[in-house]
């Protein structure tokens, strides 16, 4: 497979580069965990610079561009922070792609153009209290009535939840049961009887808007349908590209941590000489980029398969199970490199140690991601439900 870059993907990286230095990302970074507010204020630049919506619909004012590029970008910019890269993550691998691949004319000449230039987010709602990796027992629902339909319950853990413009809901039509009665529909912001609990408090992901949605008798027009019942399926097709992003985000943190444990030991001495020197340093920084580049490799083959369509569940599954658990190692290990202030909020890779840990849940957990390489595998599926 040909890793090689394109002229134009070179660019993009030097051009994020050179505004992460302008714009000192590494401080906002830093600002940002400790504020814990999201920099809004980067969308108007991003949008200008054609971050958002990279690889949507020329048609609707995306970029057109392959998921590779997408996937190089939020590496680039994860580096400093997920909280930086995640305009670009939104708006590339997030709920958007739903949209952009099987809504209406209508809902992609509002949304994508409306994300593409900063004025619209979408999230992606599928968490419940009671049905987070057992999704197909989800149970808000989409009542139909008088030709439109009214949607109740309770949604969690709903990244962008009290910020984005738009929410794709997950829900079941009616009453049919199991996966074939789940669709999708968009519902706006200040919709009559929907409402939000408080800003979630997680370990890392600072500044993340993050809560539970309540649904009570929201109506929702049919206009708003972007999957029927029965479509299921095609939910998760888009959601292989977000697993690329998530694990493109991976790849960022990683990255920084590295680039911060190799400066820190050529400049850090004990017993009079540069940190660097021992052995047991060495071979840390060595193992840590190892497992970097290998990811790399997993994720890079995932998002090149796609091109400008989808990646196959196998390449895109395995990808993020490999860089989630490969993030957790490299963040650790390069905590270690700093001895006492790799515990200390004065040096960034004590949040990446924090950051680091989302991934592996955020997208489904890692033992949800081994169930479906297993049926890939094995050539047959696992029902994961007590048996029958
Ligand atoms: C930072 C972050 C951002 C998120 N953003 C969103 C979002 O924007 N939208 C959204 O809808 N959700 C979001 N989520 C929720 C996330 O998708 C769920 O938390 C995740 O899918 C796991 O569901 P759960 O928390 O209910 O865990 P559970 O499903 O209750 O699982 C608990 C544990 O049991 C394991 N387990 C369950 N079933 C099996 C099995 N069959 N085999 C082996 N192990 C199993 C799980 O792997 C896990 O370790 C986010 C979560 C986080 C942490």
């Amino acid at each position: 497979m040909d890793f090689n870059l394109t002229e134009e993907q070179s660019m993009l990286i030097t051009t994020i580069r050179e505004m992460g230095e302008k714009e000192n990302f590494r401080e906002l970074a830093m600002e940002v965990d400790a504020t814990g507010e999201f920099p809004f204020q980067l969308l108007p630049m991003y949008s200008e610079m054609g971050l958002l919506g990279l690889t949507l619909s020329e048609e609707y004012g995306g970029g057109g561009q392959s998921a590779l590029t997408a996937v190089l970008a939020i590496e680039e910019l994860a580096k400093y922070s997920p909280m930086i890269a995640g305009p670009v993550f939104e708006s590339n691998v997030g709920p958007i792609r739903v949209v952009d691949m099987f809504g209406t004319p209508e809902q992609k000449e509002l949304l994508v153009r409306g994300v593409c230039a900063g004025d619209n987010s979408v999230s992606v709602c599928m968490t419940e209290p009671e049905a987070g990796s057992d999704l197909t027992s989800l149970s808000t629902t989409l009542t139909a009535d008088g030709g439109d339909y009214v949607l109740n319950g309770r949604k969690i853990f709903i990244t962008g939840g009290g910020h984005a413009s738009h929410y794709l809901v997950y829900a079941r039509y009616g009453d049919i049961m199991g996966y074939k009665g789940i669709g999708a529909v968009l519902v706006e912001k200040d919709t009559p009887g929907f409402t939000f609990g408080e800003q979630e408090q997680f370990m890392g992901l600072r500044g993340m808007p993050s809560c539970d949605l309540i649904f009570e008798d929201v109506r929702v027009p049919k206009e708003n349908v972007v999957l029927k019942a029965g479509e299921f399926k095609n939910l998760m097709l888009t959601f292989d590209i977000e697993r690329c992003g998530n694990a493109a985000m991976c790849l960022g943190v990683a990255a920084g941590a590295c680039e911060e444990a190799r400066t820190y030991a050529t400049q850090r001495e004990a017993f009079g000489r540069p940190i660097c020197e021992f052995q047991d340093i060495q071979f840390r920084v060595v193992d840590m980029a190892t497992r970097l580049e290998a990811a790399r490799l997993l994720v890079y083959r995932a998002a090149t398969g796609a091109g400008r369509g989808l990646p196959s569940m196998y390449e895109a599954s395995m990808a993020k199970l490999f860089a989630n658990e490969m993030v957790i190692d490299v963040t650790n290990s390069a905590a270690l490199v700093f001895g006492g202030y790799g515990y200390s909020k004065q040096m960034p890779v004590e949040r990446m140690v924090r950051d680091g840990r989302a991934w592996c849940v955020a997208g489904g957990t890692v033992q949800m991601l081994r169930v479906t390489v297993a049926s890939v595998l094995f050539g047959r599926r696992f029902d994961q439900r007590k048996g029958k």
